[in-house]
């Protein structure tokens, strides 16, 4: 592909972040951060204005998901990315199983097979682009999974194993929460990051948690196991009902978090968003089937996730030549997966993304491979 390729301005979105996380924030998130200060920003994380903010957060994802009583919404620092270390300290009992289709099953697969204080679990494997779902088995205390595999742009379903297993549901989803609707009884713990669809920064974690979940925090926590304080989910349970962290939050991603949740139950909360998600998803999936130098990669389509579109290319279209070309163009992120390797774009089409947005996006990269 020749690199002198200047796209017309007509065809350009307006905004051009289509990345899988971080991912587009609005301008009014941060309007909301400018606004913050100097009332909360730069204000103890002890005191009244941050508590507040925090307490807003937890309430508003309680509304968004419309959780069940005795559900209870927890946070702390350190990313999605720490949960699967918490939850191998202070979640799993004995026996997990897992099922890891993907980079980042693939890693909550790895922290539990790492533990010394827990048995081998059994770990349900499936080639990047399908999906691998639980499977009921005696003796698993806990079964785990990822929503929406972000690395492949694959989507599991969320549903309980086995209809009397006292084993807790805990799944990953940070890539779709906020954009893939949920039936909260059916997860025991629903955990997710901030930088997705909540468009907000990295660096916390938010968990939905039912009572049977607490219960067995509180019954590990109380065993006398080993747990790092800075991983203990016992801590996080007690901060949390106190709209606190353990030690200092990102208050600009609480912030930004906030004023994006305002934002998704005035539009109509989870069903809006996630039709939101569903339409630009739709327009590339119906682009990349359309189009002779593209795929979906997800072959089976119950599978294709809503938010995380993965396309491959044919061999004569060189994305890292067409993702040079869009970023001259201020369009950004829409990169595969670095350790998937494959000739592809995958693009992040959370809530804040617009569909006219997807769709120029798509009239752009038709025009780039025209213009070879
Ligand atoms: C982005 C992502 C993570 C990692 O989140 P961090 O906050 O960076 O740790 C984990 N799981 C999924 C499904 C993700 O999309």
């Amino acid at each position: 592909m020749a690199m002198k390729s200047t796209i017309p301005s007509r065809l350009l979105p307006r905004d051009g972040r289509f990345g899988s996380g971080p991912s587009k924030v609005r301008a009014a998130q941060v309007q909301a951060v400018a606004d913050a200060n100097p009332t909360v920003l730069g204000t103890s994380h002890r005191q009244a204005p941050v508590r507040g903010l925090v307490g807003d957060v937890r309430r508003l994802l309680a509304e968004l998901y419309r959780l069940p009583d005795g559900y209870e919404v927890l946070l702390s620092n350190g990313g999605a990315s720490f949960v699967w270390d918490a939850a191998a300290f202070g979640l799993i009992r004995d026996k997990a199983q897992l099922a890891a289709f993907g980079e980042f099953g693939s890693k909550f697969a790895a922290s539990v097979c790492a533990a010394p204080h827990l048995d081998e679990p059994t770990v349900h494997r499936a080639a990047p682009g399908s999906i691998a779902v639980p499977v009921l088995e005696a003796g698993v205390d806990t079964y785990a999974w990822p929503h929406n595999e972000t690395s492949t742009g694959a989507c599991a379903p969320v549903h309980r194993v086995g209809e009397a297993s006292e084993a807790l549901i805990v799944v990953d989803g940070t890539s779709a929460a906020g954009a893939i609707e949920l039936d909260p009884t059916q997860v025991d713990f629903y955990y997710f990051a901030p930088q997705k669809s909540f468009a907000s920064d990295g660096g916390l974690w938010f968990a939905l948690t039912s009572p049977a979940a607490v219960e067995r925090i509180e019954h590990i926590a109380a065993s006398g196991r080993y747990v790092p304080a800075s991983l203990s989910l016992a801590d996080a349970v007690t901060h949390s009902r106190a709209d606190q962290t353990l030690n200092t939050p990102a208050i600009t991603t609480l912030i930004m978090m906030r004023a994006q949740l305002e934002w998704m139950l005035d539009q109509g909360g989870l069903a809006a968003m996630a039709a939101r998600s569903a339409a630009s998803s739709t327009a590339i999936y119906e682009w990349a089937e359309s189009r002779d130098f593209t795929s979906p990669f997800v072959a089976h389509r119950a599978h294709r996730s809503p938010v995380v579109v993965t396309v491959d290319l044919s061999d004569d279209v060189d994305s890292s030549q067409l993702q040079a070309i869009l970023r001259a163009h201020g369009i950004v992120d829409v990169f595969a997966y670095r350790k998937l390797g494959r000739n592809q774009v995958r693009i992040g089409v959370f809530p804040a993304v617009a569909t006219a947005d997807v769709e120029a996006l798509l009239a752009c990269i038709d025009w780039v491979v025209d213009h070879r």
